[in-house]
């Protein structure tokens, strides 16, 4: 859907993830010479490689992870690090109206159980992962918008037990931080940050130690069945063949592979920027007080959030093009945003600035499950930007419903289970994006 660059799996992105744990990585071969395995998994990034870990792990079948880039070369391994609620654009009230009160409630269970799993999972595995905060921040925009925080807040703890805490304008730097765009905001007890590429490339380790095999640089070019009724998967030194094939490529989606994967996405860049490392005086200018990840109130959201090492991670919607005009004009604009929002880092350089794709869907919500037509074809995408908490627990319910326990299908909540739909005209996604990015400006505005 966009342009070439974005899906130059040749090269990593630099970001600040990068150059604080590429040394961590470990190069395996790309996928060589005819293979066969028990499930093949499309996607090296957090869904593939907690299924590959499940899959050895628990039930001791052969899963092997076929990746077009290194391994966390997807929005895994560079992401804002936000283990927070929730993957869905639909708001409390619309998710109930589609889908009834216990659906809803089931999903925001489920979402908070994937905060848990996720810090499990790294716990559990000694990965080193720079887990911070304990908990996440909504911030109002807007003086108008700390009632509709605190009735989300409200609505978070009915449907999960988790606790909050309001915070008025005054209050707020005292535990989070200053600025002309806060006007109070809530604490939701649950969540954190973590370093999202030493997560994936310790989950990587992981799994291998567990038994599973990962391809990186092996980009599928070719999907087919054979006659026996497997699952045939062609790169351009190897080829794959497989009894299962799960699809965990995100916004990343190959729609050129197999026709049920086309036009069921709607990907959308987001970009992120970090600053140098800030000084106490600096962070004292600002009020900062705190180590939990933060957003703020507008729909197109600005989330931030302080790194270990004291610089500032600010991150926002990108353009609609992706080419490196539409990419520039789009740092101009966060750069501008930034320095309103924290005047007193106006004349802060930034070191880092880079881009990718998040995933959404016609539905709104995640989308886990299998074709009617094919039983063994499995697919898990459409996070909407929080995969860090539902990406390693979907990968991890998908390999167990593809090893056939019932437990993981039945996991999985009613409002992120089967095909999301397809999108309407999906030669008009862009069109969409725009159309939608217009209305919440207007919205934020006003
Ligand atoms: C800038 C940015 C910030 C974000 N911030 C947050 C955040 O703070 N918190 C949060 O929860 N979520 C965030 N997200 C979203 C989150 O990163 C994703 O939801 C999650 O990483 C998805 O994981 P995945 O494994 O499903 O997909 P990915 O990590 O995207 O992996 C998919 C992989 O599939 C591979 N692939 C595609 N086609 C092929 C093919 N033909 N052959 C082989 N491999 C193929 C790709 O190379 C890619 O590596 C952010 C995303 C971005 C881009």
């Amino acid at each position: 859907m966009y342009h070439h660059s974005i899906y130059d799996h040749a090269n990593n992105v630099p970001s600040y993830w990068e150059d604080t744990a590429s040394h961590l990585r470990s190069y395996d071969k790309p996928l060589q010479a005819v293979t066969t395995c028990d499930v093949a998994i499309i996607g090296g990034g957090f869904t593939g490689l907690s299924a590959a870990l499940t899959l050895a792990n628990d039930f001791s079948l052969d899963a092997r992870v076929v990746e077009a880039g290194d391994i966390g070369w997807g929005a895994s391994g560079r992401n804002g690090g936000f283990a927070c609620l929730a993957a869905t654009k639909l708001s409390i009230d619309a998710m109930v109206k589609k889908f009834g009160k216990q659906a809803t409630q089931e999903f925001y269970k489920s979402q908070v159980g994937g905060i848990e799993f996720t810090r499990n999972l790294i716990q559990e595995n000694h990965i080193d992962a720079d887990i911070c905060g304990n908990g996440n921040w909504d911030i109002a925009h807007k003086a108008n918008r700390l009632s509709e925080l605190k009735e989300y807040a409200e609505e978070i703890t009915q449907l999960t037990g988790i606790k909050s805490r309001l915070f008025g304008k005054s209050d707020l730097p005292h535990s989070a931080h200053q600025s002309p765009e806060q006007f109070g905001g809530v604490f939701l007890e649950s969540g954190f940050a973590l370093h999202p590429l030493k997560f994936a490339l310790g989950l990587a380790e992981t799994a291998k130690a567990a038994g599973a095999t990962l391809y990186p640089k092996s980009k599928v070019i070719e999907l087919e069945k054979n006659n026996k009724g497997q699952h045939v998967l062609k790169t351009k030194h190897g080829t794959l063949i497989a009894k299962h094939l799960l699809i965990a490529a995100n916004g990343f989606m190959p729609e050129n592979l197999h026709k049920s994967l086309h036009g069921r996405i709607v990907p959308v860049i987001s970009n992120i920027l970090v600053t140098r490392p800030l000084s106490g005086e600096e962070l004292a200018a600002q009020e900062w007080n705190t180590d939990s990840p933060l957003c703020n109130s507008r729909n197109l959201l600005f989330y931030y959030r302080k790194l270990p090492d004291n610089r500032l991670l600010f991150g926002a919607r990108g353009d609609i093009s992706g080419n490196e005009r539409g990419s520039q004009k789009t740092r101009v604009w966060m750069e501008r945003r930034f320095a309103e929002i924290f005047p007193a880092w106006a004349t802060v350089e930034f070191d880092y600035f880079w881009r990718g794709l998040v995933c959404m869907t016609e539905r709104m919500t995640p989308a886990l499950g299998r074709l009617n037509e094919d039983p063994t074809f499995w697919y898990s995408y459409g996070y909407h930007a929080n995969g860090v908490n539902t990406a390693p627990m979907s990968g991890h319910l998908m390999a167990k419903w593809i090893a056939g326990s019932n437990e993981g299908e039945q996991a999985i909540p009613a409002v992120m289970r089967g095909d999301p739909g397809k999108i309407p005209f999906p030669g008009l996604r862009k069109a969409y994006l725009q159309t939608a990015y217009w209305k919440y400006a207007f919205d934020d505005w006003r």
